[in-house]
């Protein structure tokens, strides 16, 4: 049965994280329906064979509303774990001697293994270790090539298997475990539209993701290393989208440095047309409560002012008491803020500079447009997305509708900010691509009768890279006679 779905007035975009709480067919549709645009499949927790079903059903959707979907895999990346404990748990109290060393059997209150070898050989005296997302500090007063000695400065319980994170220096460790290469290949099998690499250090990080992809994906690089900030416009530059990652972020820098950080990492991508997601704790308290805190609403708000793109959930979707009620509370703030009429002037606060080709004039020309004469939306027929990405990241003031004969382009465009992608058949003539244009705009409801819309394409038609033609016409309302669907 076809079910519609109505097209959403909010353009920003959000991003649910699919978990426990949310894997079967009927809490996947009801997310989309409560707003979701895109869904995140999360390598660091289950197997592969868990997730063959989640992917299925989320494709299923498009079949049932008769709209594109976006699958966004996230692997785990190089994250760093201590070893076990005799008894699988010690207390470390501040002041006293810890060891980190290579020795496998269970550790005590003196020592533990870690099993990762690179460390030993990067690590320097007077560095950082921290424990279970930041909460105990170590900091190495001396190590050899098989131990790492340290004095505790935040002492308090650390069990078994704890993550650790080492801020202070740049570890020499492939950005792609055996586990990422093998989750990244069953993503690829999978027909995922994006993949997302974590604790990226490096640009050349993402060379080697992009690839094992082979174009089969779009890549995100998830900003959650102080090294990868020192790096920040080289490794925009190397992705297709950016994710401001404040979990970690805010374990390996001070959490004080996050939100001027946000604002950057969103400018940075913004002025390079990548889009850039922001995520971790935006509803944090929804994970056991119906409602969020005041502070909570907030700083999802605040995101939506920032211009991100898109905005995330993470454990409220995926494995907290209130996925549905998070769904829709983000889509709430959402329009809540874009309903403000400061909105427009304050996401426009970041300059993006376009780049000296024809397509960045026509993308930026589009949203003038729009503007000077109100006009009810921008269309872009486009094979890549590209042209699409370069609308979107002018925020125009119009709804932005994609139209593209490419599954892949539609699909993808899910983390665009104010995108509304449809799958059509391509057009072969400047008039069909008129006629196309006003009968879309009008049955997906985004036009009505008088209204003017602004066409951009490029011809000769089917030749990528071609943007050159920005049309505005009017709607009269009579385009959908004779056309039964
Ligand atoms: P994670 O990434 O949820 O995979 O850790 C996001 C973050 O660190 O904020
Ligand atoms: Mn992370």
């Amino acid at each position: 049965m076809i079910k519609t779905i109505r097209p959403r007035a909010r353009k920003v975009r959000i991003l649910a994280t699919l978990g426990p709480a949310s894997s079967s067919p009927e809490m996947i549709a009801a997310l989309f329906e409560a707003g979701a645009d895109a869904f995140r499949v999360n390598m660091s927790h289950g197997d592969q064979q868990s997730k063959i079903a989640v992917i299925q059903s989320i494709r299923a959707l498009e079949k049932t509303y008769q709209r594109p979907t976006t699958i966004l895999a996230d692997l785990q990346g190089p994250k760093l774990r201590v070893g076990k404990f005799e008894g699988g748990k010690i207390e470390l109290i501040k002041g006293q001697t810890f060891t980190l060393d290579r020795d496998t059997t269970p550790g005590d209150t003196t020592r533990v293994e870690l099993p990762h070898r690179e460390i030993f050989e990067a690590i320097e005296p007077g560095a950082r270790l921290l424990l279970d997302d930041g909460k105990l500090v170590l900091r190495v007063t001396d190590h050899t090539d098989t131990t790492i000695v340290t004095e505790v400065v935040v002492g308090g319980a650390l069990s078994n298997s704890k993550g650790l994170n080492v801020p202070d220096v740049v570890l020499p460790m492939a950005a792609l475990t055996e586990k990422d290469r093998s989750d990244l290949a069953f993503a690829v099998d999978q027909g995922v539209d994006w993949i997302a690499l974590s604790f990226v250090q490096r640009p050349e990080d993402l060379a080697e993701a992009r690839k094992l992809i082979g174009g089969k994906a779009s890549l995100l690089a998830k900003i959650e290393k102080p090294q990868a900030i020192q790096r920040l416009e080289e490794i925009v530059e190397m992705c297709d989208g950016v994710m401001v990652a404040r979990g970690d972020l805010g374990v390996e820098m001070p959490p004080e440095s996050v939100p001027p950080l946000q604002k950057r990492i969103i400018e940075v991508s913004r002025r390079l047309g990548r889009p850039v997601v922001v995520a971790t704790q935006m509803l944090e308290s929804m994970i056991t409560s119906p409602s969020p805190t005041r502070a909570e609403v907030s700083d999802v708000a605040t995101a939506i002012y920032d211009g991100a793109d898109a905005i995330m959930l993470s454990a409220e979707s995926a494995a907290g008491a209130w996925p549905t009620e998070s769904v829709a509370m983000m889509n709430a703030i959402g329009e809540a803020v874009e309903k403000d009429p400061t909105h427009g002037d304050r996401i426009h606060f970041t300059v993006i500079r376009s780049d000296p080709t024809t397509a960045d004039a026509l993308a930026e020309a589009a949203k003038n447009i729009a503007q000077t004469i109100d006009a009810a939306a921008i269309i872009c027929f486009t094979a890549s997305g590209s042209t699409a990405r370069r609308v979107a990241r002018e925020r125009p003031g119009v709804p932005l509708m994609i139209l593209t004969p490419n599954p892949e382009t539609a699909r993808r465009a899910g983390l665009l900010w104010g995108a509304y992608a449809i799958l059509t058949k391509d057009v072969d003539s400047f008039e069909e691509m008129v006629a196309k244009a006003k009968r879309m705009a009008l049955r997906h409801a985004l036009a009505k009768a008088g209204d003017r819309i602004i066409l951009i394409a490029g011809v000769p038609f089917k030749t990528p890279g071609s943007t050159n033609v920005l049309h505005v016409v009017r709607v009269s309302g009579d385009e959908l006679k004779g056309y039964a669907s």
